[in-house]
């Protein structure tokens, strides 16, 4: 449904919640199944919305979105069971004889909120852990990919009572405050930018609602003097350039050091032309930006540093050419804000603790890439800088294993998901202590003098 949303919707939600119909495993697992069903059902349609959206081939749209999505309902329904087996806990002296356990309690009805540029996979892979949950939810996809926010519609409607599961389409900044004063959800899952996650963090504060905030921010690429150069430009190429760098984990810029500098600039350059080929334009793996408000503010960054590869662009058709960037502009925006686009500043440093200097401009990035063959450097680096998650000689591809929490820290976000850590995210560790009644002995009562001899023997 597009638009406004009426208060008898969402609790119909929130009846369908209370029900109880979301907890058992067998309903969780079917749900996961439905949902897995559709996808393959409309891999077709969804290539043709990722296409419209943001012209991205089928094998990127099944490496980057679907073939994800995929692997996480697969592992949900691998191990589910497992995650929602209530975990055993022995009791402490003091409350001997008890038993007790930790049960993963469904939180309610969830809201998830996802950004346009990996629009299937930001909304659904969310989705699969607020099913496996056992919570009812409401989903709004970006407004900026309609196509893909209708193919979600469609999907979801297809195969869920949307009194269980249901898509919000429309402006998010009408929809969701709209949607969020007239009803408390139990959490809300936000990806997107920092000042719209700060937004939604205020709102969700008035009414003590938890957060998850997958936010962005800028993440860098060190390249130490002893790194492997050409699979160093292939990878950071490969992170940056995927998606016309519209990705939350793209290498934002690389700082590398100056002794190689113009050998890596070089070798980054030929890795380029490799991958697109002289024109990008004529690329079936080169995507488009997502829009021209977008389009004009990448366009503002090629006047802040000498273009050394690319920066060719054509509004028209939203063709933004892989572009390398270096000496920039002291104080340019290109050094301020997140670029999400494919202009990569190349920056030099002759110190580690010049290297740190610029990192430390943007606290708290979402990824950190470190590219070296020298594991002090390594240590040094991976230790003395925080950071959402990162790679050491790779750049993104954590990203797609769901063995690792991802999620940011401090400025990059609050909160992490994928496989287990999405169930984590979605359910609410509920302690609960079980005490036969057959023992009660007086000491744990007043009066309590001349017990504290025996508390101190109990408590310590
Ligand atoms: P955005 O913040 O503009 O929009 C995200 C969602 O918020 C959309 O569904 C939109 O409808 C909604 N929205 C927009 N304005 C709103 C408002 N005022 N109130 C409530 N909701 C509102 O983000 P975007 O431009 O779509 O995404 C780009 C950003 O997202 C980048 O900063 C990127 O790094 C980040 N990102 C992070 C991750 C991650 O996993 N951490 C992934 C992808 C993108």
């Amino acid at each position: 449904m597009n638009g406004t949303v009426a208060i008898h919707e969402l609790t119909e939600l929130r009846n369908y919640f209370a029900g109880g119909t979301t907890r058992p495993y067998a309903f969780r697992k079917q749900q996961l199944l439905l949902l897995k069903d559709a996808v393959l059902k409309h891999e077709q349609d969804i290539n043709n919305a990722l296409y419209t959206d943001l012209k991205k081939s089928p094998e990127e749209a099944y490496a980057t979105e679907t073939g994800l999505l995929l692997a996480e309902i697969n592992l949900a329904l691998k191990q589910l069971h497992r995650w929602m087996k209530p975990k055993r806990i022995l009791p402490d002296l003091v409350n001997l004889p008890s038993s007790g356990k930790i049960l993963a309690d469904p939180l309610g009805v969830v809201l998830i909120i996802a950004p346009w540029n990996y629009p299937l996979q930001l909304s659904l892979i969310p989705l699969v852990g607020a099913i496996a949950g056992g919570n009812c939810v409401v989903i709004k996809p970006s407004e900026l990919a309609p196509a893909t926010s209708a193919i979600i519609q469609k999907m979801i409607s297809e195969i869920f009572s949307p009194a269980y599961i249901k898509v919000v389409e429309g402006d998010g900044a009408a929809v969701i405050p709209a949607m969020m004063q007239q009803f408390r959800f139990d959490h809300i899952f936000y990806t997107g930018s920092i000042p719209v996650g700060k937004a939604i963090y205020q709102l969700a504060a008035k009414e003590l609602i938890p957060v998850t905030l997958e936010l962005g921010g800028k993440s860098p690429a060190i390249v130490e003097k002893d790194a492997d150069l050409p699979v160093s430009a292939r990878r950071i190429a490969l992170g940056k350039f995927a998606n016309a760098g519209q990705t939350c984990v793209a290498p934002d810029y690389v700082l590398v050091h100056e002794d190689i500098a113009e050998q890596f600039t070089t070798t980054l350059i030929n890795t380029i032309q490799n991958f697109f080929g002289n024109d990008a334009g004529k690329s079936a793996d080169y995507g488009k930006i997502i829009n021209p408000k977008r389009f004009d503010q990448l366009l503002g960054y090629l006047k802040e540093g000498e273009v050394v590869y690319g920066g060719i662009t054509d509004r028209a058709s939203l063709y933004f050419s892989p572009t390398v960037i270096k000496n920039i502009t002291p104080g340019a925006a290109i050094m301020k804000e997140e670029i999400f686009g494919p202009v990569l500043p190349i920056l030099h440093f002759s110190t580690r603790e010049e290297a740190l200097a610029v990192v430390n401009q943007h606290p708290n990035p979402l990824a950190f890439y470190v590219f070296t063959s020298n594991a002090v450097k390594e240590k040094t680096w991976i230790e003395q800088t925080a950071f959402g998650g990162g790679c050491v000689n790779n750049a993104v591809w954590h990203f797609a294993n769901h063995r690792f929490p991802f999620g940011g820290v401090g400025n990059s976000g609050i909160g992490a998901y994928h496989g287990k850590y999405s169930f984590k995210t979605f359910t609410h560790e509920k302690a609960v202590m079980k005490t036969p009644v057959w023992f009660d002995p007086a000491i744990k009562y007043p009066p309590f003098k001349g017990k504290l001899k025996w508390f101190k023997r109990f408590i310590h």
